[in-house]
């Protein structure tokens, strides 16, 4: 039996930076972090054992003095004025292809205050908010082609894309926009190619194993569609949160196997998948089962 974990799974460069810095950052004392610093229950959990105190922003706005550590996600300019207000030490994490991203929306704004920036992305998602901060919220949100009508075409149009999002819907929504644009439509597609194939490449390593375990969190959404695609490709494919899920006899079962694949999704952590890893190498709980 080989049991081997996708190395495409799990985060991006963007993310891990994020932790590294919080748990560098912890050494040093008190740290907040502004929202989960990753949809990951158990993450946020291992974090908050070493000292970090997750906030929301009506903490932030009353909180005085402290350090808070910046996601991945980046933060509209108002996190950063309310910090310098209260003396709150910013400690930012936000990754370097958001702040480019961020700074080529506000330059664009800045430039063209007559036409229209839309943000093909998820309203509310924290990176859109972001994103919408360098407009003064002035941006449309576009989520899906269902959108489309909130968009004015009598306006040049200058489109940018969350990270996150999808390169084959981007391309449609560019297509559709383009046709009903009147006074020019410029179309950016700024989607970051460190998770933009993931998709493929999950379906390539599920495909390639006899088993698959998916390793993601109950809550995410990210998840329940990797895990989709995972079954999609290989049906013999199982989701699990943690180790601890894996009873005695689906131990015994996936080692019946030749090939283990164990993979995850955007948010799940290398050590998660390890661990799965571990469990499925060790057999059962008492560690009698043969490899
Ligand atoms: S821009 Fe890319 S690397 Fe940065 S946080 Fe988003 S997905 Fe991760």
């Amino acid at each position: 039996m080989t049991v081997s974990i996708d190395k495409n799974s799990g985060f991006c460069f963007g993310v891990t930076s994020a932790i590294r810095k919080a748990e560098e950052e912890l050494t040093r004392g008190q740290l907040y972090c502004l929202g989960d610093i990753v949809h990951n229950g158990q993450e946020v959990d291992r974090l908050e054992k070493m000292g970090l105190q997750t906030i929301d922003y009506d903490d932030l706005r009353v909180l005085h003095g402290g350090r808070v550590l910046l996601r991945a996600h980046g933060e509209p300019p108002s996190t950063y004025r309310i910090a310098r207000d209260n003396g709150i030490e910013i400690i930012d994490a936000s990754c370097p292809v958001v702040l480019h991203l961020q700074k080529r929306i506000r330059d664009t704004y800045a430039a063209h205050p007559e036409a229209q920036i839309v943000i093909f992305g998820k309203v509310g998602h924290a990176e859109v908010i972001g994103l919408m901060g360098q407009t003064n919220n002035n941006a449309v949100v576009v989520e899906s082609k269902d959108d489309l009508d909130k968009v004015d075409y009598d306006k040049p149009i200058y489109l940018f894309s969350q990270t996150t999002k999808s390169v084959e819907e981007f391309r449609e929504l560019t297509q559709l926009m383009r046709e009903r644009a009147k006074a020019g439509f410029e179309a950016h597609d700024t989607i970051c190619r460190n998770v933009a194939n993931r998709v493929a490449r999950l379906r390539e390593f599920a495909a390639a194993q006899d088993v698959v375990i998916f390793v993601g969190g109950k809550k995410s959404s990210n998840a329940k569609v990797l895990f989709e695609q995972c079954r999609e490709a290989n049906g013999h494919t199982l989701f699990v949160s943690s180790a601890e899920e894996l009873s005695d006899e689906h131990v015994a079962e996936i080692r019946r196997y030749e090939r283990v694949g164990i993979c995850g999704a955007t948010s799940t952590p290398l050590w998660l998948m390890e661990s799965v890893e571990e469990r499925i190498k060790e057999g059962t709980m008492d560690r009698n089962l043969e490899v």
